[in-house]
């Protein structure tokens, strides 16, 4: 299958072409040709298959024209070689899990599969070498190492502002060593994310190192998110709750919830979806006035979804031809300040005691808000609680466990390298690497 650019100002590209560039030239995103319909047969039936049978049957219909049966198969599996299971919250509130991977959030399923699918290319395909650049605030960074770790022909830069990500989620990415580079930016995030930017523009730089991006614009992190929903509707239509499902997504930059909308259009039986924000509520603003106006982020609790330029719009506005209104009619929109997440990880702990993390919690929240009668509502929990320690043990004034996998990260030593955030750095150190 081909794959066009947003902003349709450059060639159509292959899959192997839209992965190892990640950004299209014209600074659009890629977005697949044909999102193709599975049959009716697909969902009468889907409770009775697997995780990995669901997802192998999604992954055909975007991947299948471009590698052998096997070979996706194979990748399909090995990917998600953990469990989604959806979990009952509340009356009529379910949740997803997507916290039972390698660093607990669910970025692995897409940093998994993109590693893979890149891995593919390069032993296969004859793609030369590639060096990944990510910049992140915490989860990214451990999903995208955790994911790409061991996989030949890749580096992997993460690069992370120096002092203002958690203990464990540092630990994640910068006790990996071999094929992952921890860069400790003296910086901000946003330092980070403008650092990584200006590489990707620098044609020199990318002539000598094959630079891509392992955040969500890439259509190989972004499309396998649509697995897990279907799942989800197979796991609620064997309790009997698959009608008028309404699913709300904790969004910070939108691909986890436009990859629901894919799936949607492939058939989903979803009456309609929730973009959970917290106070960056960009999105929320334009359902309202029909504009869309970037701001800078604000730091809040839920800080994977502080993002004030959401780059995955551009994919739902052409998902829906550009039209607000028909946007309107399939997603809806709430926002909650630091307070009204605390409040509610407290409150639904003390009386279900289901403990959120700060995301699904906004989540959660919104649900409970809107939830019309004869509706099911399925939230999606994007991290474990554990990753945010610190923050959910001030809610609630007690200690929480912290799980065997994360723990482990913790004993191993931390190894990173230290870096001003002026881009001249940056490119000495990966130019002498090189
Ligand atoms: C990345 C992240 C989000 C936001 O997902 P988007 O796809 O960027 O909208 C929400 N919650 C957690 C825990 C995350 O790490």
């Amino acid at each position: 299958m081909l794959y066009y650019s947003t902003n349709h100002k450059s060639p159509e590209a292959t899959l192997q072409e839209a992965v190892v560039k990640g950004l299209a030239p014209d600074r659009g995103l890629y977005m697949p040709q044909q999102i193709r319909r599975l049959p009716e047969s697909f969902f009468q039936t889907i409770e009775r298959l697997s995780f990995q049978e669901i997802a192998y049957r999604v992954a055909d219909a975007f991947f299948g024209d471009d590698m052998e049966a096997d070979t996706l198969k194979d990748l399909v599996y090995d990917t998600l070689s953990f469990e989604t299971p959806v979990v009952g919250v509340a009356p009529d509130i379910y949740t997803l899990e997507l916290f039972h991977g390698p660093t607990m959030a669910f970025k692995d399923v897409g940093a998994r599969f993109m590693a893979r699918l890149l891995g593919y290319f390069i032993k296969k395909q004859g793609q030369t070498d590639v060096n990944v650049l990510v910049a992140t605030s915490g989860d990214t960074g451990s999903a995208v190492a955790n994911g790409f770790l061991g996989v030949k022909g890749i580096h992997v830069d993460v690069l992370y502002p120096k002092g203002l990500v958690s203990e464990i989620q540092e630990k994640q990415f910068t006790t990996l060593e071999h094929n992952i580079t921890a860069l400790e930016i003296e910086g901000t995030f946003d330092d980070c994310q403008r650092l990584v930017k200006t590489a990707f523009m620098d044609e020199e730089l990318n002539r000598r190192l094959n630079l891509t991006s392992a955040n969500s614009i890439n259509v190989a992190r972004f499309l396998p998110q649509a697995f897990y929903y279907f799942n989800a509707y197979a796991q609620l239509k064997k309790v009997g709750k698959s009608d008028n499902v309404v699913v709300s997504v904790p969004s910070g930059n939108f691909g986890n919830i436009t990859a629901g909308l894919f799936a949607k259009q492939m058939g989903l039986p979803v009456k309609r979806f929730i973009a959970a924000n917290n106070r960056n509520d960009i999105f929320l603003n334009y359902l309202n006035t029909g504009r869309y106006e970037p701001r800078a982020s604000v730091a809040t609790i839920a800080n994977a979804m502080d993002v004030g330029d959401p780059s995955n719009f551009a994919r739902i506005l052409d998902l829906y031809k550009g039209s607000h209104e028909a946007i309107c009619k399939e997603i809806s929109g709430f926002r909650y300040t630091d307070e009204s997440i605390a409040e509610g990880v407290k409150r639904c702990y003390e009386t279900t005691h289901y403990l959120l993390d700060p995301h699904g919690a906004c989540g959660y929240l919104a649900l409970e808000e809107s939830l019309q009668p004869a509706e099911t509502g399925l939230f999606l929990e994007t991290a474990h609680p554990a990753k945010f320690k610190d923050t959910i043990e001030s809610i609630l004034h007690q200690q929480i466990a912290v799980p065997a996998r994360l723990q482990q990260f913790m004993q191993k030593e931390k190894q990173s390298v230290t870096l001003s955030n002026q881009y001249d750095d940056l490119k000495n150190y990966l130019e002498k690497r090189s």
